[in-house]
């Protein structure tokens, strides 16, 4: 793995302390998202809070991804600033979950953007979101950065 440059270490810690989510709720794994979010404390002591796309530098993916949104998620990505993070939220963001085998579900969201961090459940319990966040805070996303095969442009 290549080193990564002093002056991009120093440029991503701020962002990484300071984390705006935006949550692309595709179905019930919204609803985990919402009720982590309404824990505003153990929010705030990781420096992260909710906020418009334009604003976001963490995009969570929670919810069942189909082919036919899959251009509106693409869109959404690229409308973030640098730097920027993916959480794949739940089964269905990870992998299809329980829809895996249906002809119009993407088979997970990393098909279509870099992912940094997966969240596992079905669905997934909301502290677990806040766990994905100290995770982005430990650098791992410098890892994948990378790594990471460029954004899947949008057909
Ligand atoms: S992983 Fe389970 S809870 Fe989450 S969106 Fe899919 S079916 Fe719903």
């Amino acid at each position: 793995m290549d080193a990564v440059a002093p002056t991009e270490l120093v440029l991503d810690w701020g962002p990484r302390f300071r984390l705006t989510l935006f949550d692309l709720g595709l179905a019930c794994c919204a609803v985990e998202f919402v009720a982590a979010a309404l824990s505003e404390q153990a929010f705030q002591k990781l420096g992260a809070h909710v906020g418009p796309l334009q604003e976001a530098n963490v995009l969570v993916v929670s919810g069942t991804l189909t082919d036919v949104t899959a251009r509106s998620v693409i869109a959404a990505y690229q409308q973030m600033a640098e730097p920027k993070w993916v959480v794949s939220f739940g089964a269905c963001a990870n992998c299809g979950g329980p829809y895996w085998d249906s002809y119009s579900v993407t088979k997970g969201v990393d098909q279509l953007l870099p992912v940094d961090v997966y969240v596992p459940g079905c669905p997934p319990r909301p502290e677990a979101l806040l766990q994905a966040l100290v995770l982005l805070q430990q650098g791992e996303p410098l890892q994948r950065d990378l790594q990471a095969p460029p954004v899947r442009p949008a057909s």
